[in-house]
This record gives C-alpha cells, sequence and structure tokens, in this order.
C-alpha cells in the first residue's frame, strides 16, 4: 500500500512535470531590512473649537489627522505625520469636519519634513467623491504646506487624499460581484487581526489551469492603482467571450487588499509593523507578504500548473509600467512588453512610461519570476490620471492580457 502511495505520488510530479514550489528566501543585489521598525500610533479623538463652533475628527477607518488647532478666527493647522520614518512621500490624510451654522473656513496642512501631494477630494457620504475646485487651495512655499478654503454645514465633510476605499469597502465590493465563478475567502489575517482578502476565480475544474495573480494595496494610500484592479477584474468575470474563453484556460488568484491595517489606520506606506511590505518579497518576514505568498503556492501545487503572470497594482506620480529588461528569461518572456504595445494601440491616451528593470530586489514583481520563472509586472496609475481612464485602462488591459495568454503565449 505504502509502495502503491509512493509511486501515484512519483507518478503525479512525473505526470505535471513539475517539483512542489517551496516558500524560498531569496538573495537579490539590492536588499532591505524588512524587521519589524515601531510606529507612531495616531491619536483618535474628535477635536472642538468651541469659539467657532467648529468641530474635526479622525473617528473613522483609513482617517489620518495627527493634530488640529485653530490658528486664527475660523482659520485651523492640521497636522498630518507619517507613521514613521524614513518613509516613502505619500503623506496621506483624511479627516472630517462640520460646524454650528454653515460657514467658509481655512484648513492648512502642516506635513512636518513631508510636501504635500494629493489633490484634494471631498465627500458627504464617504462613497461619492468631488475634487476640490483648484481656486479653493493653494500650496505652500516648497509644498511644505498646503491651505484650502472649505464650506462647513452641520453636516459631516469628509476631506481626504483620495476616494476611500478602506478594508470594508474593499470586503463589501468583493461580494458584491455576482459570480459562479468566484469563491471570497479569507486566507489568514494581518498583524492586528484585520482579514486578509482571496477571492479565487475558477470556472469549472481547476485541474489544467496555470495562474493569473493579483495584488493591491500594499501600500495604503494607492487608490487609483486598486480602482484600475476592480475594473481588470469586473473585465474577467464580465462574461465575455474572451473572458470566458481565458476562465477556461486560466484560474485567477486575486488578493485584492495586502495591507489592511495601514489602510485602516491611514498610514502613508507601511503596515502595522513598521515595513514597506513591497519590499519583504524576499524573507517574508511581515505576516501579510508571507501568508499570501504560501496561499499562492499551496493552490500551485495541488494541481501542479504554473503561475505564467503577476500582476501587482499600485499608485504614483504617473502611469508607469514597471516590467523586466531582457536579461530575465521568464517562461513567457516578451509578454509586457507585447501587452502593454497592444494597450497603447487601443488607447493612445494612456501615456503610461514602460520602464524595465533586472530582476534584483525584493518586490513582488520579481518574487514571481524567481518564485514560479513567471513574468511580473507592477502596474502604476498616477494619483491624478482621471478616473473614467482608469476603469478604461483596466478593462482594455484585462482584454489585451487575455487575447495574447490565450494566443501567442498560451503554454
Ligand atoms: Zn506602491
Amino acid at each position: 500500500m505504502r509502495n502503491f502511495l509512493i509511486l501515484t505520488l512519483a507518478a503525479f510530479f512525473v505526470l505535471s512535470c513539475e517539483k512542489p514550489h517551496e516558500l524560498t528566501e531569496f538573495e537579490y543585489t539590492s536588499k532591505v531590512d524588512t524587521n519589524d521598525h515601531p510606529i507612531n500610533p495616531q491619536v483618535k479623538k474628535t477635536y472642538k473649537i468651541v469659539e467657532d463652533g467648529v468641530q474635526a475628527d479622525n473617528l473613522f477607518d483609513a482617517a489620518r489627522m495627527n493634530d488640529f488647532k485653530r490658528i486664527a478666527k475660523d482659520h485651523y493647522e492640521v497636522l498630518i505625520n507619517p507613521e514613521n520614518s524614513p518613509i516613502n512621500m505619500s503623506p496621506w490624510f483624511a479627516f472630517r469636519m462640520s460646524a454650528e451654522e454653515e460657514k467658509a473656513v481655512k484648513v492648512t496642512l502642516n506635513y512636518g519634513e513631508g510636501k504635500h501631494r494629493y489633490w484634494p477630494k471631498l465627500s458627504s457620504d464617504r462613497k461619492n467623491w468631488v475634487f476640490m475646485d483648484s481656486t479653493y487651495f493653494e500650496v505652500g512655499e516648497d509644498s511644505l504646506t498646503f491651505t484650502m478654503n472649505i464650506d462647513l454645514s452641520t453636516e459631516a465633510l469628509y476631506i481626504s487624499a483620495q476616494e476611500i476605499i478602506d478594508s470594508n469597502d474593499m470586503k463589501a465590493w468583493t461580494e458584491s460581484l455576482n459570480s459562479e465563478y468566484l469563491t471570497n475567502s479569507v486566507i489568514g489575517k494581518s498583524r492586528l487581526g484585520r482579514d486578509l482578502l482571496h477571492m479565487d476565480i475558477t470556472k469549472g475544474e481547476k485541474a489544467d489551469k496555470d495562474f493569473f495573480v493579483v495584488l493591491s494595496r500594499q501600500h495604503p494610500p494607492e487608490v487609483t492603482g486598486n480602482l484600475a484592479m476592480m475594473a481588470f477584474i469586473v473585465e474577467i468575470l464580465s462574461g465575455s467571450d474572451l473572458a470566458e474563453a481565458f476562465l477556461d484556460e486560466y484560474r485567477v488568484l486575486v488578493y485584492p487588499m495586502m495591507n489592511p491595517d495601514g489602510v485602516d489606520l491611514g498610514h502613508w506606506r507601511h503596515n502595522e509593523g513598521g515595513i514597506d511590505l513591497n519590499r519583504d518579497w524576499a524573507y517574508y518576514r511581515q505576516p501579510e507578504v508571507r501568508q499570501v505568498c504560501e496561499d499562492i503556492i499551496t493552490k500551485v501545487n495541488e494541481t501542479g500548473e504554473e503561475v505564467m503572470l503577476g500582476m501587482d497594482f499600485h499608485s504614483t506620480w504617473e502611469d508607469i509600467y514597471y516590467i523586466y529588461d531582457d536579461t530575465v528569461k521568464s517562461s513567457i518572456q516578451g509578454f509586457s512588453r507585447e501587452w502593454i504595445e497592444n494597450i497603447f494601440a487601443r488607447l493612445p491616451e494612456d501615456q503610461g512610461i514602460i520602464d524595465p528593470f533586472p530582476v534584483n530586489s525584493p518586490v513582488s514583481k520579481n518574487w514571481f519570476f524567481s518564485e514560479f520563472n513567471a513574468e511580473g509586472i507592477t502596474y502604476e496609475i498616477g494619483d491624478a490620471t482621471p478616473r473614467e481612464l482608469i476603469l478604461t485602462k483596466g478593462e482594455v488591459g484585462a482584454q489585451e492580457m487575455m487575447k495574447l495568454l490565450l494566443g501567442k503565449y498560451k503554454q
């Protein structure tokens, strides 16, 4: 019986032509220390300015306001600090204000050592957002401060660096998708016990399907990348002939909220461990990265099929496609460049820059090659890219990806 089992297992691995993958540490030339680094927690409170009849608070997920003080009549200073430093300059802010009667006030954001980056968005319901009118704000000298004119009323007004999509919003989105192919689950917990969300898109049998892996929100403020990711997934679940054919051949694993603690705590960049998660894809010291990698490897080993492509959605100052350079011989080498050229041919308004790199640093893009010999892409959307264009880019990007993986790059 034991021999039979061994033979069966051996036959399985011979038939699948692959040995099982293991979580492997990688020594890249560019190394980053991802051991925990303390963070400064934000005090959650309501600030009441009695003499002006104004109040402000940070008592909601994704808020960031480290202090609020009156500097003149109807003029307030809001301190915006990062969770720790050194840190990437992504000075996220989000707070809520109201007044006892309608009035116009001034709010000056003070970033300490940081510099202003995000065009403010306003909302009364935290769902529908408008970009603040450009005549309503002024950037201070060297971008060290930023002053806004804000019309207050008795109704709470959210003022935020980008539209807020917190961990609960993401969970609600995954549950709103109506597809028989989609199974939502929780594959683990963040350091503070928030759910690590997972979407498994499998049409029919799991056997004989190679994998496409999608990541999002390693970096909390990167909402525009998140919007593109959602449009991308909606297109894969659209039921179009192309999407149906794609899902006959591929299984899609999505981790849409990699850093739920950082997002809900209003962090600029890091997780609760004080670490940039997208530098931990070689040592897996942070629980969020480790559990997602283990989940991907477990699912891949269950069927013995291969990851062909991994895509990690981010945001930065402009639209950028980070891909591999010609030294990287992935199993579908050439895919990324051809995919982007096909997007440009259909969407001339996509101003994305193509930025090729060797595999030499502990970011997720490189993990897909090092662990699976797959192609990896960091898909960056600009902070201010028009929202309609983001949705179109996600949709067209998904279509062109599916065409190529069903055509020239089908294995
Ligand atoms: Zn990022």
